[in-house]
């Protein structure tokens, strides 16, 4: 590892990084660091003028006759292709619909009808609240016995016996950053005769996914965070090949069926992946979220993610020796090899620290009780910013300007 030793060397090695050099693909506003793309990526440059683009001459122009003329109506599996290309998935596993919540849904029933003799779904109580909440009401919902089984991290290994169908988990800690080992355990659940459910949310445009060589059956992402595809964006569902076959979802809609024209009552799923869409999709978002895909994509993830441990490990080093004796506290492993693309360190007044924090420029956020949280997209975020990110946190807590009481009110989004 090559950190810097000052602001100048900082400089000098992002000159030398070819990632930094795509930083022109993003246009962030003068003055604004931006340490919050695990949360919601930055716009593209491109999107903009591509989305007015699809509304004057497709939308506009060419109307309805754009479904096919444009090929709106295979869009969700060309993004979806794209996606496929970022995680170690193969074209045809990966389609782009609905929310990561919604897809959490479909795949958790669809791996219960998969192993229709097992009833407990397996999770951690350290997993993302949508996760758990949704998988609770499939255990409400699903007409059978299940039961939502969830253990704290250290006891996963030892509450995966037979009864398990599926083994749910977020690959990235969305608090810490820490890592699961994927391919470790998917061989414990694929052992124990459970399906390997993996929820991408922070890791997909960000970490070195391999699904294929890990074995995954199913997973679901994020087209807004690492992905920069927008507020909102559509997520990502990915199912195996070799379980295509028995695929079954829970919510057969009619972009999902085998020949939706045909208005045919009885309902025939889609070959493949595609049974997974649901209504309509959502153009404009799909041809936003295609601009974000195509940022990570030409930067390639090897190469980010070569830069954004660089970053992480800059940012560790800087804030422990610059803002040493402030009460700040790393809550993320400190070995990279262990952590996401984030880092997060523990403040008794984390909240007002980063009120304070954004409204000097550098914009990270806040997760309860007392974590800030950062995140290292080198698509646009340089050696340099966080050395002056930095710079900017050490005055704030040796000044205390964080102490104010416009910074203690709670906003509703944190
Ligand atoms: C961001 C995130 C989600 C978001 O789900 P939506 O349905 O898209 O709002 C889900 N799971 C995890 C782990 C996340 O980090």
């Amino acid at each position: 590892m090559n950190l810097p030793t000052n602001r100048d060397d900082a400089a000098r090695l992002d000159g030398r990084d070819p990632i930094s050099a795509l930083r022109h693909n993003f246009d962030l506003p003068p003055g604004v660091i931006y340490l919050d793309g695990n949360s919601l990526g930055p716009p593209p440059a491109a999107t903009a003028a591509r989305v007015e683009e699809v509304m004057r001459h497709e939308w506009g122009r060419d109307l309805i006759t754009s479904w096919n003329r444009h090929g709106w109506i295979d869009l969700p599996l060309r993004v979806g292709d794209a996606i496929a290309g970022l995680i170690g998935a193969t074209p045809g596993e990966v389609v782009v619909t609905d929310s990561t919540s919604i897809n959490l849904f479909k795949l958790i029933v669809a791996a219960l009808r998969i192993r229709p003799d097992r009833r407990v779904i397996l999770t951690e109580e350290e997993n993302f609240p949508t996760d758990v909440y949704i998988a609770r009401g499939v255990s409400q919902v699903i007409g059978r016995d299940v039961e939502l089984r969830v253990v704290p991290r250290r006891d996963l290994t030892s509450a995966l016996d037979d009864d398990v169908a599926v083994v749910m988990l977020t690959h990235v800690d969305f608090r810490t950053g820490e890592t699961h080992d994927m391919v470790a355990m998917t061989r414990r659940a694929h052992d124990a005769g459970a399906l390997a459910l993996w929820d991408l949310a922070h890791s997909a445009g960000a970490l070195d996914v391999d699904l294929a060589a890990a074995e995954v059956d199913l997973a679901v992402g994020c087209g807004y965070k690492y992905l920069n595809g927008g507020p909102g964006a559509p997520a990502f569902a990915f199912v195996a090949s070799a379980l295509h076959d028995r695929l079954e979802t829970p919510l057969p809609g009619w972009m999902g069926h085998a020949s939706p024209f045909e208005m045919d009552l009885n309902y025939r799923p889609a070959p493949g992946i595609a049974q997974l869409l649901c209504g309509t999709p959502p153009i404009l978002s799909l041809v936003a979220l295609q601009c974000g895909v195509a940022t990570v994509a030409e930067a390639g993830i090897a190469g980010l993610r070569r830069t954004s441990v660089d970053l992480s490990e800059l940012f560790i080093s800087l804030v422990e020796s610059r803002c040493h004796g402030f009460g700040l506290e790393l809550a993320s492993p400190r070995d990279p090899e262990k952590r996401g693309s984030q880092v997060s360190f523990r403040h008794c007044n984390g909240y007002p620290v980063m009120q304070a924090l954004i409204t000097a420029g550098v914009i990270g956020d806040f997760r309860a009780p007392d974590l800030l949280r950062f995140g290292f997209a080198p698509l646009y975020v340089r050696r340099v910013d966080i050395w002056d990110a930095v710079e900017v946190l050490r005055r704030i807590l040796a000044d205390q300007t964080w102490d104010r009481p416009e910074y203690r009110i709670r906003a509703k989004v944190t």
